[in-house]
């Protein structure tokens, strides 16, 4: 069966060209790693329990998993280390490894250390030595001692904080956005699904930018030879989304109605040579911004897809 967008692109957020539809692995695993943090910071009945069956006071990254551990422990286990990574703290104390948790907020310390058979030692402790200890290089020492007093809080207790929402504590969201990334944000996917615009609009503009109308040419690239003929002019050209939407007969009066409209005169780039006529001379501001993001992402918009803008012979882009 032909599929017409791959589940991966469909499952980014709308501003990467997705649908915002999460896939299952990572919504399974973001909520792993919700139970992950309930253990190590919440107080409820359910994360008590947790906390003294499994990790009994130990340090929690040293913990090994045993064989008869429950399925629910074995997913959070496997988390673990990813939430000491993506967490840091708001210490006063400092009662936890000084070299397995992000106290820096740069990555634990315990890859960097000579390897020893004291890294049980809490921050604390290694503060109350100023951080002189074997494990420890002795150029890195006074840094690690700055870098303690600077961050260290009046509070009397240790807070473990997620470094990845303002209030520090963990969510879904975030943990998702952070996996997806913010790379290749692209402004047109998000106008697109704009509240105003009919939601079968939006789904035919996102497919019109995936490439997934099936207009002729696309499925004679799924290797079914077929003779294309469109049905949009008076002298039939081979249909392509191209040619469909941009240049055909039909396609052109709606491109010239819209232009005239605004007061465009058609130009080989839009961002720089757009003429504004005179009556609309009050809107300038408002349609150069406009014209603008047009001219950044009409490029991306069209080219990516393989769609090159012209009228008459003059490239629009
Ligand atoms: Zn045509």
């Amino acid at each position: 069966m032909r599929k017409w967008v791959a589940w991966e692109k469909i499952t980014m957020p709308i501003e990467q060209g997705g649908l915002g539809i999460r896939s299952l692995n990572l919504t399974l695993k973001s909520f792993r790693m919700k139970a992950t943090w309930n253990i190590l910071t919440s107080s409820s009945l359910w994360s008590t329990f947790m906390r003294n069956k499994y990790t009994q006071g130990k340090e929690i990254s040293t913990i090994a998993l045993t064989s008869n551990a429950s399925k629910t422990w074995r997913d959070c286990w496997r988390c673990i280390q990813e939430v000491i990574d993506l967490s840091t703290w708001d210490y006063g104390p400092g009662n936890f490894s000084v070299t397995h948790e992000n106290w820096r907020k740069t990555g634990c310390l315990a890859p960097l250390c000579v390897p020893t058979d004291c890294d049980q030692i809490t921050l604390q402790e290694a503060a109350l030595v100023n951080f002189n200890l074997p494990m420890f290089p002795a150029e890195v020492q006074r840094c690690l001692m700055e870098e303690y007093y600077q961050n260290k809080s009046t509070s009397r207790t240790d807070t473990r904080i997620w470094m990845h929402t303002t209030d520090g504590k963990f969510t879904i969201k975030s943990y998702a956005q952070l996996i997806q990334g913010n790379q290749g944000r692209q402004g047109i996917f998000r106008k697109i699904w704009s509240s105003w615009i009919p939601t079968k609009v939006s789904f035919f503009s996102w497919k019109l930018l995936k490439g997934a109308i099936p207009v002729d040419a696309a499925i004679t690239k799924c290797h079914i030879p077929i003779v294309s003929k469109c049905l949009c002019c008076t002298q039939p050209a081979e249909e392509t989304s191209r040619h469909l939407f941009i240049q055909s007969d039909l396609a052109k009066p709606v491109w010239a109605h819209f232009n005239d409209l605004a007061g465009l005169a058609y130009a080989s780039n839009w961002r720089t040579h757009v003429t504004l006529q005179p009556a609309l001379k009050p809107l300038q501001k408002v349609l150069s911004d406009a014209m603008g993001t047009w001219g950044e992402e009409c490029p991306n918009f069209f080219l990516n897809y393989g769609i090159s803008l012209s009228h008459k012979g003059t490239n629009l882009l």
